[in-house]
Protein backbone atom coordinates (compact mmCIF):
# COMPACT_ATOMS: atom_id res chain seq x y z
CA UNK A 1 0.00 0.00 0.00
CA UNK A 2 1.43 3.58 -1.13
CA UNK A 3 2.00 6.18 1.03
CA UNK A 4 -0.85 8.29 2.30
CA UNK A 5 -3.01 5.73 0.96
CA UNK A 6 -5.63 5.34 3.74
CA UNK A 7 -6.22 1.70 2.60
CA UNK A 8 -8.53 -0.21 0.43
CA UNK A 9 -10.58 3.13 -0.43
CA UNK A 10 -13.54 1.15 0.53
CA UNK A 11 -15.92 1.84 3.81
CA UNK A 12 -17.00 -1.33 6.49
CA UNK A 13 -19.91 -1.95 4.95
CA UNK A 14 -19.37 -1.10 1.60
CA UNK A 15 -21.23 -3.65 -0.63
CA UNK A 16 -18.69 -3.58 -4.01
CA UNK A 17 -17.99 -6.68 -3.87
CA UNK A 18 -16.30 -6.33 -7.51
CA UNK A 19 -12.37 -7.25 -8.02
CA UNK A 20 -10.19 -4.21 -8.29
CA UNK A 21 -8.03 -4.50 -11.40
CA UNK A 22 -5.31 -2.07 -12.37
CA UNK A 23 -3.40 -1.46 -16.24
CA UNK A 24 0.10 -1.02 -16.44
CA UNK A 25 2.53 -0.17 -18.82
CA UNK A 26 6.31 -0.51 -19.07
CA UNK A 27 8.16 -0.87 -21.97
CA UNK A 28 5.74 -1.71 -25.06
CA UNK A 29 3.70 0.92 -27.82
CA UNK A 30 0.24 0.50 -25.20
CA UNK A 31 -1.96 -1.09 -28.43
CA UNK A 32 -2.98 -3.63 -26.01
CA UNK A 33 -4.32 -1.43 -23.79
CA UNK A 34 -5.92 0.31 -26.83
CA UNK A 35 -7.38 -2.91 -27.55
CA UNK A 36 -9.32 -3.02 -24.15
CA UNK A 37 -10.44 0.52 -24.88
CA UNK A 38 -11.47 -0.40 -28.09
CA UNK A 39 -14.13 -2.89 -25.98
CA UNK A 40 -16.17 0.37 -26.15
CA UNK A 41 -19.67 -0.83 -25.28
CA UNK A 42 -18.48 -4.37 -23.65
CA UNK A 43 -15.83 -2.32 -21.39
CA UNK A 44 -18.91 -0.68 -19.74
CA UNK A 45 -20.27 -4.08 -19.11
CA UNK A 46 -16.91 -5.48 -17.49
CA UNK A 47 -16.90 -2.49 -15.66
CA UNK A 48 -20.07 -4.00 -14.17
CA UNK A 49 -18.06 -6.91 -12.78
CA UNK A 50 -14.99 -5.09 -12.23
CA UNK A 51 -13.70 -2.06 -10.67
CA UNK A 52 -10.70 -0.13 -12.43
CA UNK A 53 -9.06 1.99 -9.87
CA UNK A 54 -5.87 1.95 -12.66
CA UNK A 55 -5.63 2.92 -15.99
CA UNK A 56 -3.27 5.84 -17.24
CA UNK A 57 -5.11 5.84 -20.78
CA UNK A 58 -8.02 5.70 -19.81
CA UNK A 59 -8.37 8.17 -15.84
CA UNK A 60 -6.66 9.93 -13.94
CA UNK A 61 -7.25 8.53 -11.15
CA UNK A 62 -4.61 5.70 -9.33
CA UNK A 63 -4.74 3.57 -6.53
CA UNK A 64 -2.55 1.32 -5.20
CA UNK A 65 -5.64 -1.21 -3.94
CA UNK A 66 -6.10 -3.80 -6.54
CA UNK A 67 -6.08 -7.69 -6.77
CA UNK A 68 -5.66 -8.00 -10.03
CA UNK A 69 -2.90 -6.18 -12.18
CA UNK A 70 -2.47 -6.55 -15.91
CA UNK A 71 0.69 -5.39 -17.24
CA UNK A 72 1.78 -4.29 -20.68
CA UNK A 73 5.34 -4.11 -21.85
CA UNK A 74 8.69 -5.36 -21.50
CA UNK A 75 11.57 -4.73 -18.64
CA UNK A 76 14.13 -2.50 -20.09
CA UNK A 77 15.62 -0.60 -17.03
CA UNK A 78 16.25 -1.16 -13.31
CA UNK A 79 13.22 0.99 -12.56
CA UNK A 80 10.95 -1.48 -14.27
CA UNK A 81 12.43 -3.94 -12.32
CA UNK A 82 11.54 -2.15 -9.24
CA UNK A 83 8.42 -0.96 -10.45
CA UNK A 84 7.43 -4.90 -11.63
CA UNK A 85 8.16 -5.88 -7.76
CA UNK A 86 6.14 -3.55 -5.91
CA UNK A 87 3.32 -4.38 -8.32
CA UNK A 88 3.61 -7.61 -7.32
CA UNK A 89 3.30 -6.85 -3.98
CA UNK A 90 0.01 -5.45 -4.22
CA UNK A 91 -1.73 -7.61 -6.74
CA UNK A 92 -2.89 -11.46 -5.76
CA UNK A 93 -3.26 -11.87 -9.93
CA UNK A 94 -0.87 -10.48 -12.22
CA UNK A 95 -1.73 -11.07 -15.61
CA UNK A 96 0.71 -9.99 -18.77
CA UNK A 97 -0.85 -8.36 -21.32
CA UNK A 98 0.80 -8.94 -24.97
CA UNK A 99 3.47 -10.17 -26.19
CA UNK A 100 6.14 -7.87 -25.23
CA UNK A 101 4.92 -8.75 -20.98
CA UNK A 102 4.56 -12.20 -22.24
CA UNK A 103 8.06 -13.39 -24.30
CA UNK A 104 9.19 -9.59 -24.76
CA UNK A 105 7.98 -9.84 -28.10
CA UNK A 106 9.02 -7.16 -30.64
CA UNK A 107 11.54 -5.46 -27.91
CA UNK A 108 13.75 -8.25 -28.30
CA UNK A 109 14.54 -7.61 -31.63
CA UNK A 110 17.75 -5.35 -30.45
CA UNK A 111 18.89 -8.91 -28.33
CA UNK A 112 21.10 -9.98 -30.65
CA UNK A 113 22.30 -6.76 -31.95
CA UNK A 114 25.02 -4.36 -30.84
CA UNK A 115 23.06 -2.30 -28.53
CA UNK A 116 25.15 1.11 -28.87
CA UNK A 117 24.44 0.96 -32.62
CA UNK A 118 20.63 0.48 -31.73
CA UNK A 119 20.53 3.11 -29.56
CA UNK A 120 22.00 5.78 -32.23
CA UNK A 121 19.62 4.32 -35.08
CA UNK A 122 16.45 5.15 -32.54
CA UNK A 123 17.95 8.31 -31.10
CA UNK A 124 20.74 9.98 -33.02
CA UNK A 125 22.50 12.53 -31.00
CA UNK A 126 20.21 11.70 -27.76
CA UNK A 127 21.31 7.73 -27.72
CA UNK A 128 23.68 8.66 -24.56
CA UNK A 129 20.85 9.84 -22.66
CA UNK A 130 19.22 6.28 -22.78
CA UNK A 131 19.76 4.08 -19.82
CA UNK A 132 18.06 1.03 -20.84
CA UNK A 133 19.36 -3.05 -20.24
CA UNK A 134 20.89 -3.84 -23.68
CA UNK A 135 18.49 -7.35 -23.82
CA UNK A 136 14.82 -7.00 -23.54
CA UNK A 137 13.33 -8.92 -21.41
CA UNK A 138 9.70 -10.09 -20.68
CA UNK A 139 7.91 -9.65 -16.80
CA UNK A 140 8.29 -13.52 -15.89
CA UNK A 141 11.79 -12.77 -16.21
CA UNK A 142 11.71 -10.31 -13.34
CA UNK A 143 8.47 -11.67 -11.01
CA UNK A 144 6.03 -14.58 -11.09
CA UNK A 145 3.13 -13.80 -13.31
CA UNK A 146 -0.10 -16.13 -13.37
CA UNK A 147 -1.39 -15.93 -16.36
CA UNK A 148 -0.66 -14.54 -20.35
CA UNK A 149 -2.68 -12.83 -22.83
CA UNK A 150 -0.43 -12.74 -25.82
CA UNK A 151 -0.67 -11.47 -28.96
CA UNK A 152 0.33 -8.04 -30.70
CA UNK A 153 -1.43 -6.81 -30.11
CA UNK A 154 -3.85 -8.85 -27.88
CA UNK A 155 -7.34 -10.33 -29.00
CA UNK A 156 -10.23 -8.62 -27.41
CA UNK A 157 -12.22 -11.66 -27.17
CA UNK A 158 -9.33 -13.56 -25.44
CA UNK A 159 -9.15 -10.41 -23.06
CA UNK A 160 -12.83 -10.65 -22.27
CA UNK A 161 -12.67 -14.92 -21.49
CA UNK A 162 -9.76 -14.19 -19.18
CA UNK A 163 -11.68 -11.39 -17.33
CA UNK A 164 -14.67 -13.35 -16.78
CA UNK A 165 -12.63 -16.82 -15.90
CA UNK A 166 -11.23 -14.84 -12.83
CA UNK A 167 -14.53 -13.10 -12.13
CA UNK A 168 -16.04 -16.60 -11.72
CA UNK A 169 -12.92 -17.75 -9.69
CA UNK A 170 -11.93 -19.97 -12.89
CA UNK A 171 -8.30 -19.63 -14.50
CA UNK A 172 -7.93 -18.26 -17.59
CA UNK A 173 -6.50 -19.95 -20.51
CA UNK A 174 -5.29 -19.41 -23.69
CA UNK A 175 -5.05 -21.72 -26.70
CA UNK A 176 -2.23 -24.30 -27.38
CA UNK A 177 -2.97 -25.26 -30.85
CA UNK A 178 -0.85 -24.20 -33.92
CA UNK A 179 -2.26 -21.23 -35.87
CA UNK A 180 -2.45 -23.49 -38.68
CA UNK A 181 -5.44 -25.48 -37.11
CA UNK A 182 -7.42 -22.04 -37.59
CA UNK A 183 -6.26 -21.56 -40.69
CA UNK A 184 -8.16 -24.53 -41.76
CA UNK A 185 -11.37 -23.88 -40.20
CA UNK A 186 -11.09 -20.46 -42.81
CA UNK A 187 -10.12 -22.36 -45.44
CA UNK A 188 -6.92 -19.93 -46.38
CA UNK A 189 -4.81 -21.48 -49.16
CA UNK A 190 -1.51 -22.20 -47.09
CA UNK A 191 0.97 -19.55 -47.47
CA UNK A 192 3.32 -22.05 -48.24
CA UNK A 193 1.70 -23.00 -51.25
CA UNK A 194 1.23 -19.06 -52.31
CA UNK A 195 4.97 -19.21 -51.92
CA UNK A 196 5.62 -17.52 -49.02
CA UNK A 197 7.00 -18.82 -45.63
CA UNK A 198 4.89 -18.85 -42.32
CA UNK A 199 4.90 -19.71 -38.77
CA UNK A 200 1.34 -20.57 -38.29
CA UNK A 201 2.98 -24.24 -37.54
CA UNK A 202 4.60 -23.55 -34.54
CA UNK A 203 2.60 -20.23 -33.33
CA UNK A 204 -0.01 -20.70 -30.45
CA UNK A 205 -3.07 -20.22 -32.04
CA UNK A 206 -6.63 -17.93 -31.06
CA UNK A 207 -5.99 -15.19 -33.16
CA UNK A 208 -8.15 -16.92 -36.38
CA UNK A 209 -5.27 -17.06 -38.19
CA UNK A 210 -5.85 -13.69 -39.30
CA UNK A 211 -2.96 -12.60 -40.91
CA UNK A 212 -3.69 -15.26 -43.19
CA UNK A 213 -6.80 -14.41 -43.61
CA UNK A 214 -5.83 -11.21 -44.84
CA UNK A 215 -3.69 -12.27 -47.60
CA UNK A 216 -0.17 -12.17 -45.57
CA UNK A 217 1.68 -15.11 -43.19
CA UNK A 218 2.05 -15.37 -39.56
CA UNK A 219 4.64 -13.61 -38.25
CA UNK A 220 4.53 -15.16 -34.84
CA UNK A 221 2.96 -12.77 -32.80
CA UNK A 222 1.18 -15.00 -30.66
CA UNK A 223 4.64 -16.93 -29.34
CA UNK A 224 5.21 -20.28 -29.60
CA UNK A 225 2.72 -23.40 -28.73
CA UNK A 226 4.53 -25.10 -25.96
CA UNK A 227 6.34 -28.21 -27.52
CA UNK A 228 6.31 -27.23 -30.77
CA UNK A 229 6.43 -30.00 -33.14
CA UNK A 230 9.88 -28.82 -34.59
CA UNK A 231 10.54 -32.11 -36.59
CA UNK A 232 7.26 -31.77 -38.37
CA UNK A 233 7.51 -28.19 -38.72
CA UNK A 234 11.70 -29.04 -40.17
CA UNK A 235 9.42 -31.24 -42.68
CA UNK A 236 7.65 -28.78 -44.19
CA UNK A 237 10.45 -26.55 -44.45
CA UNK A 238 12.60 -28.69 -46.20
CA UNK A 239 10.04 -29.40 -48.58
CA UNK A 240 10.03 -25.84 -49.67
CA UNK A 241 13.96 -25.70 -49.65
CA UNK A 242 14.45 -24.02 -46.61
CA UNK A 243 16.56 -24.68 -43.08
CA UNK A 244 15.10 -23.93 -40.05
CA UNK A 245 17.71 -21.77 -39.35
CA UNK A 246 16.82 -19.60 -42.41
CA UNK A 247 13.28 -19.14 -41.20
CA UNK A 248 13.86 -18.74 -37.97
CA UNK A 249 16.21 -15.71 -39.01
CA UNK A 250 13.57 -14.04 -41.23
CA UNK A 251 11.19 -14.20 -38.08
CA UNK A 252 13.24 -13.10 -34.98
CA UNK A 253 10.56 -9.91 -34.86
CA UNK A 254 8.93 -11.49 -32.04
CA UNK A 255 11.22 -14.55 -30.66
CA UNK A 256 14.05 -13.58 -29.90
CA UNK A 257 14.17 -14.21 -25.88
CA UNK A 258 12.66 -17.03 -26.59
CA UNK A 259 14.93 -17.93 -28.85
CA UNK A 260 18.55 -17.12 -26.53
CA UNK A 261 16.60 -18.84 -23.54
CA UNK A 262 15.94 -22.04 -25.67
CA UNK A 263 20.07 -22.06 -26.95
CA UNK A 264 20.91 -21.28 -23.31
CA UNK A 265 18.59 -24.57 -21.94
CA UNK A 266 20.18 -26.67 -25.23
CA UNK A 267 23.68 -25.59 -24.38
CA UNK A 268 24.39 -23.19 -27.42
CA UNK A 269 25.07 -19.59 -26.71
CA UNK A 270 22.72 -17.26 -26.04
S1 LIG B 1 -0.73 -20.33 -44.13
FE1 LIG B 1 0.55 -20.61 -42.31
S2 LIG B 1 -0.93 -20.85 -40.66
FE2 LIG B 1 -2.05 -21.21 -42.56
S3 LIG B 1 -1.93 -23.42 -42.89
FE3 LIG B 1 -0.22 -22.51 -44.01
S4 LIG B 1 1.50 -22.64 -42.59
FE4 LIG B 1 -0.37 -22.90 -41.39
S1 LIG C 1 -1.64 -15.05 -37.76
FE1 LIG C 1 0.27 -15.10 -36.56
S2 LIG C 1 1.10 -13.02 -36.67
FE2 LIG C 1 -1.08 -12.94 -37.31
S3 LIG C 1 -2.23 -12.47 -35.43
FE3 LIG C 1 -2.16 -14.70 -35.61
S4 LIG C 1 -0.34 -15.33 -34.42
FE4 LIG C 1 -0.16 -13.13 -34.82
Amino acid sequence: MSDGDSGNGRQPGDADERPRVAFFDFTGCEGDQLQVLNLEDRLLDLVEVVEIVSFREAMTEHSEDYEIAFIEGGVATAHDERRLTRIRTHADTVIALGSCASFAGINALRNDQDFERVKERVYGEDAHRISSYPVARPIDDVIDVDYEIPGCPIDREEFVQAVTALVNGAEPTIPNYPVCLQCKFEENLCAFERGETCLGPITRGGCGATCVSEGTHCWGCRGMVEDPNEDAYTAVLEAHGLTTEEILDEYQLYWGFEREQRAVADGGES
